[in-house]
């Protein structure tokens, strides 16, 4: 028996069941997020594995390749590809999505907006689609959907060392690295600034992994409330709300975003709750949704 059967095994013996449906589901793998093609050299942090039955691995496995792909865009400092991975991932992602790339190009009108309102400006000889931009598009807005809710319940696995229930809620706002170029910062991280949380150093074998994936976890003390905000290099950042009681995050949603607007946050996206539809913000704010954070372009390289 090789090495790391015997490590599944083991780790399935003291994790018997699937941290990410909140169903009782048996484990019967072994679940890494974030996943490991995300990181270069598939150096993943140690610690970030996670006891998941069948139909939770495997259905997220699409998403996981396309979170992958776009955590390395780094236009800043051009971070993303030191292992020289992204090409075949992009490649892995077109087979899977045929259409993602074309819906991701910008047409020339588009690209010229958008570069005005972010203050770029095409070198000589280039056009207005050379800067780099791109759409975010519906896969990607349902892979980053899916992610957030599994690193949500992944990391609350580690720090409640509880399952998230399957009836409890949560809803995320994600940004994409065009705030870094407008703000230098995301700046919706500000939400969180006064909340206390722990901020943990990531690793393997000493080398430290922050620059690729860091988060901030906070969870109220009986457990019952978290908040997390994570960020992928120079790529995309994120923040989950969650509440382990059904009903009771959705009562607070509009308060919740209006603070979030303040910061230029968009309405949450519903990741799981028994009480409001999922995916985009219905009602009131769904407007204001089809305009915000998640639909800003992102720079490519
Ligand atoms: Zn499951």
């Amino acid at each position: 028996m090789g090495a790391a059967t015997r490590h599944r095994q083991a780790f399935l013996r003291n994790h018997k069941t699937c941290a990410f449906c909140g169903g009782g589901a048996p484990s019967s793998t072994i679940e890494h997020c974030p996943p490991r093609a995300l990181f270069q050299h598939r150096q993943w942090p140690e610690g970030f594995e996670f006891p998941a039955c069948q139909a939770c691995n495997k259905g997220s496995s699409d998403h996981d390749l396309l979170i992958a792909m776009l955590a390395r865009m780094d236009p800043f400092e051009d971070k993303g590809n030191r292992d020289g991975a992204a090409e075949g991932l992009m490649k892995a992602a077109h087979r899977q999505h045929p259409e993602l790339f074309r819906n991701m190009m910008m047409r020339a009108n588009q690209a010229r907006r958008a570069n005005r309102e972010l203050g770029l400006r095409p070198g000589p000889g280039q056009t207005h689609q050379d800067t780099h931009l791109a759409n975010v598009t519906d896969e990607m807005r349902e892979a980053v959907d899916v992610f957030a809710g599994k690193l949500a319940k992944g990391i609350y696995y580690m720090h409640a060392g509880a399952i998230f229930p399957g009836d409890g809620c949560l809803v995320m706002c994600w940004f994409t690295n065009t705030d870094l170029l407008r703000d230098g910062k995301f700046q919706l991280f500000d939400v969180m600034k006064d909340v206390a949380g722990e901020a943990p150093a990531l690793a393997r074998s000493g080398k430290f992994l922050n620059d690729q994936f860091e988060y901030k976890f906070s969870l109220s003390d009986e457990q019952h409330l978290l908040a997390l905000q994570a960020r992928f290099g120079n790529a995309f950042g994120l923040i989950v709300f969650g509440a382990t009681t059904p009903g009771w995050l959705e009562q607070h949603i509009q308060r919740m975003e209006d603070t979030m607007a303040r910061e230029d946050g968009g309405p949450f996206r519903i990741l799981q709750s028994t009480v409001l539809p999922l995916g985009q913000r219905p009602g009131e704010n769904a407007d204001r949704a089809a305009k915000q954070s998640c639909s800003a372009p992102w720079i490519l390289a």
